[in-house]
């Protein structure tokens, strides 16, 4: 191991045998947290090449079980790599289905100031999101989508790699990352992949060429392991939706699948990624079927039977509400909405979400729109955010500003 440091240090490619014996063992024991760390900061300053990018993939998959689906009909799954009021999974994953093309979808728990899908379903009582195998399969087979929360048993080398990494200071290396994503798509047994990775202040990569590179990445390594892939780089600055906070967002998501609501950033990203993901299962005009399953009904219907496979039901979808006591925050001064603080925003929804699950912040406002002085900005369902955090998080300047482009490049 040492000497794999000392290479990799020195900027050496390691061979694919290598990588197998590291993961290995890592795994059983023989090398400990702080060679292992030692060799992910190497990697972070050195990187990885296509090779071993496919070499730590391979191995960390191996690492545990891997689920299996019919070769027919082609299932596919989307990646978000994180970001604030990202609800495209909870619209995009019925909604591809109600298309006819099958959806597995492993989900991850929120992480700091980003959410997480799994914790949003969570918010409708009853709603399972630990599922067996067996079951997650054959919910998949029978409804055509399931979300479910990845289980320990896959990939479990990457969940202790990046553990490792999380506390250590090498989680932004793309070769890592890539390696990471990967590994647990693979594992989760679905086909073909939609990557949504998100560039900006409240994203990962704050770099738009960085985030193009590991858009480009992933779509790379997943064809070396003979699974077609999409990416999309999307602009994760502003919060994506209008409302943060695990329930809320969930209501947002509901409203949106019954046509109650319908935010156009949203509505570009969830078609732009749906389309792609119809692409992968072979139906073309993804964008034309996609907008008719959303204004037929087709897509809510496919959500509320998701969600009662996963014990929850209609009426308690439909029965689920802000949380009470709403606080309006009003704009100080007149001008132009600047910017919008998507971390301290993110940061401050969790902080309420933490008494209440349907408890969050919903935005009156984009970035780009004028505002009249004592106008709202946003309106806080819960306690626990001061009103004053939340208004210097939407910053009001002189001025026109142009609105945020939001898809920034398609692979
Ligand atoms: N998400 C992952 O699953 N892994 C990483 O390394 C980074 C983001």
């Amino acid at each position: 191991m040492r000497t794999a440091i000392e290479q990799k240090r020195d900027g050496v490619a390691l061979p694919a045998e290598t990588w197998h014996e590291i993961v290995a063992s890592y795994a059983r024991g023989a090398v400990d947290d702080a060679q292992m760390a030692a060799l992910a900061m190497a990697v972070h300053f050195r990187e990885l090449d296509l090779d071993e990018i496919v070499a730590l993939t391979e191995a960390m998959v191996e690492s545990g079980e891997r689920l299996h689906f019919p070769r027919e009909p082609f299932v596919v799954d989307k990646h978000s790599s994180g970001g604030v009021s990202d609800i495209v999974s909870l619209v995009a994953v019925p909604l591809v289905a109600a298309c006819g093309v099958p959806v597995a979808k492993l989900s991850g728990r929120a992480l700091g100031h980003t959410g997480g899908t799994i914790d949003k379903l969570e918010a409708i009582p009853g709603f399972r999101v630990a599922l067996e195998t067996q079951e997650f399969i054959a919910q998949v087979e029978r409804i055509g989508c399931a979300i479910a929360a990845a289980s320990e048993a896959l990939a479990p080398a990457d969940k202790r790699l990046y553990r490792l990494r999380d506390r250590t200071g090498s989680v932004p290396s793309i070769g890592l990352i890539v390696a990471s994503i990967l590994s647990k798509k693979l594992a989760g047994g679905a086909r073909g992949f939609v990557f949504d990775v998100k560039c900006g202040s409240a994203a990962f990569m704050h770099d738009e060429n960085e985030a193009l590179l590991l858009a480009r990445r992933l779509v790379e390594v997943a064809a070396r392991f003979g699974h077609p892939a999409h990416a999309i780089v999307s602009a994760m600055s502003e919060p994506l939706g209008r409302s943060i906070g695990t329930g809320i967002e969930t209501i947002e998501a509901r409203d949106f699948l019954r046509g109650t609501t319908g935010d156009s950033r949203v509505r570009e990203l969830v078609i732009a990624v749906a389309a792609k993901m119809l692409a992968l299962g072979g139906v073309g005009d993804g964008e034309l079927r996609a907008r008719a399953a959303l204004a037929d009904g087709s897509a809510y219907e496919r959500f509320v039977a998701m969600v009662e496979a996963q014990g929850g039901t209609r009426a308690a979808l439909e029965g689920l509400a802000k949380a009470p006591h709403a606080h309006e925050v009003c704009a100080a001064h007149a001008g132009t909405v600047g910017r919008i603080d998507a971390v301290a925003l993110g940061n401050a929804a969790r902080r309420l979400t933490e008494r209440a699950p349907t408890a969050g912040i919903e935005l009156a406002v984009r970035v780009g729109e004028r505002v009249e002085r004592g106008q709202t900005l946003a309106t806080i369902y819960g306690e626990g955010a001061g009103a004053r955090d939340i208004q210097a998080a939407i910053e009001l300047v002189e001025g026109a500003r142009d609105s945020l482009p939001l898809v920034l490049a398609k692979l």
